[in-house]
């Protein structure tokens, strides 16, 4: 019934070529395109012998407009999932504007280079007038949002499950159980333990940038910033048990500031053991998160992706990691007059998703929300031309997917809350 190119081929790309295999109803073929077309040809020939989805692959650098818009006409797919890195979302954006095909990706526009003048002054405009100063944010694909309407279009941007699932989470305790939320708090717990002493569980060039910037939250619409990990809370997690957490900017407070104005406070917290919070410091300290070339022997390298290389692939994590997670989100607000709170969240396993498709529960849970997003919008269930987040369509076909294809949601209607 439809068919897929999907761009990348790491951690989140291969739980997502699995689903989709899985899904075969749907997704009668698929393109594996990726910069290393080995990773893709070894994934191809796993999986084709257990599924009836036709699985094609191509080496493709989706920075390259041109190469990729042939890629695109060429393989005539219904939509592009875009699993590669958040560098390449406006390239692959580009691509599927001139070829004419529905865009979905897992995360937000971030540069590689950081120190881009021409990116720098847009960004430091933008810290001024917004208050957060993460280098990720929604201006850049927002921006598309007139030429994907033009073109008739579909572009669902954030479809992992942080963002992505707790976004649908909004909507759906919008739409089913309150008149208005007056605050949101989502939670990641990763209760996962890999036994090695330093890893991070996704690519750790964007994972690192993520958790050592400064943290913010939203407030009565307005961003409030405050230095890395100086909001600490514990909380004591369904199936996990009580954990530390921290106070972090996220990309889908932006989209659901914007998007559901009468939320008057928006926080993300996610959990980190001290272990980890010491050697990410240990390593800020030295430099090595940096982002800015260095020369050492002649040659220049890029201390944070020395680093990467250093560590552990997180692909490599899954027959080690023991344990879970629990992600979701609390509300409070009013329903019929009367106040309301409510929590809707999803545990999953590390070995079970280890054995169902070879990846830990980090790879998994967002890789399962790409397959969905890119289901809805390649069958047409979800389809508004323009650039949207997943809290701006009806919930309910998500979330009856999410139980469907592996991530089954609770529903708590007298949670714990967050002080
Ligand atoms: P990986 O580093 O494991 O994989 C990235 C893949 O993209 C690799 O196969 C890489 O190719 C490929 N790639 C990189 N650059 C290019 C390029 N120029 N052209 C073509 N392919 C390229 O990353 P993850 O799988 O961990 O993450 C994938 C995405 O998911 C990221 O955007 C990440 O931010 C997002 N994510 C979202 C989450 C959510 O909940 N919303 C949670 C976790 C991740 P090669 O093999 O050659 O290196």
């Amino acid at each position: 019934m439809a068919k897929l190119l999907i761009i990348g081929c790491g951690g989140v790309a291969r739980v997502a070529i699995a689903k989709c295999c899985q899904n075969s109803e749907v997704f009668t073929e698929i393109c594996i395109a990726s910069r290393t077309v080995s990773k893709c040809e070894e994934v191809a020939k796993e999986l084709q012998p257990k599924t009836a989805t036709k699985i094609t692959t191509a080496a493709i650098d989706a920075e390259d407009v041109p190469a990729l818009t042939e890629l695109i006409k060429n393989y005539k797919p219904d939509a592009v999932l875009n699993v590669a890195l958040p560098y390449q979302d406006l390239t692959i954006m580009d691509a599927c504007l001139a070829a004419g095909v529905h865009y979905i990706d897992t995360a937000n526009y971030e540069p590689e280079d950081t120190d881009d003048p021409a990116w720098r002054a847009v960004y430091e405009k933008r810290c001024k007038e917004l208050g957060f100063s993460a280098y990720f944010d929604y201006s850049w694909q927002w921006a598309y949002q007139e030429k994907f309407k033009n073109a008739g279009l579909t572009a669902l941007l954030g479809t992992g499950f942080d963002p992505g699932v707790t976004s649908v989470f909004v909507a759906y305790a919008k739409k089913h159980y309150f008149d208005t939320i007056d605050t949101v708090d989502i939670l990641d717990c990763n209760g996962g333990d890999h036994g090695y002493k330093f890893a991070t569980n996704f690519n750790p060039e964007i994972n690192l940038r993520e958790v050592s910037a400064p943290g913010s939250y939203m407030e009565n619409g307005k961003w409030v910033e405050i230095p890395a990990m100086s909001i600490k809370r514990e909380y004591d997690f369904d199936q996990v048990g009580k954990k530390d957490m921290y106070l972090l900017h996220h990309e889908e407070i932006e989209a659901l500031g914007k998007n559901f104005p009468e939320i008057k406070r928006i926080r993300f917290f996610m959990t980190f053991g001290q272990s980890y919070l010491d050697h990410m410091r240990c390593l800020e300290d030295v430099g090595m998160l940096s982002t800015t070339p260095i020369n050492f022997n002649g040659q220049e390298i890029v201390p944070i992706q020395f680093l990467k290389a250093l560590l552990p692939d997180p692909a490599t994590l899954g027959p080690r990691t023991v344990g879970k997670t629990n992600i979701g989100c609390i509300f409070t607000g009013k329903k019929d007059g009367k106040e309301k709170t409510l929590y809707i969240y999803n545990v999953c396993d590390h070995q079970e998703c280890y054995k169902e498709v070879g990846s830990q529960a980090i790879s998994y849970t967002t890789g399962v929300p790409a397959m969905i997003g890119a289901m809805l919008v390649a069958t047409g269930a979800w389809r508004n031309p323009g650039v949207y987040t997943t809290d701006e369509f009806d919930p309910d076909p998500y979330m009856e997917a999410l139980n469907k294809w592996g991530l089954p949601w609770v529903v708590d209607e007298n949670p714990a809350l967050v002080d």
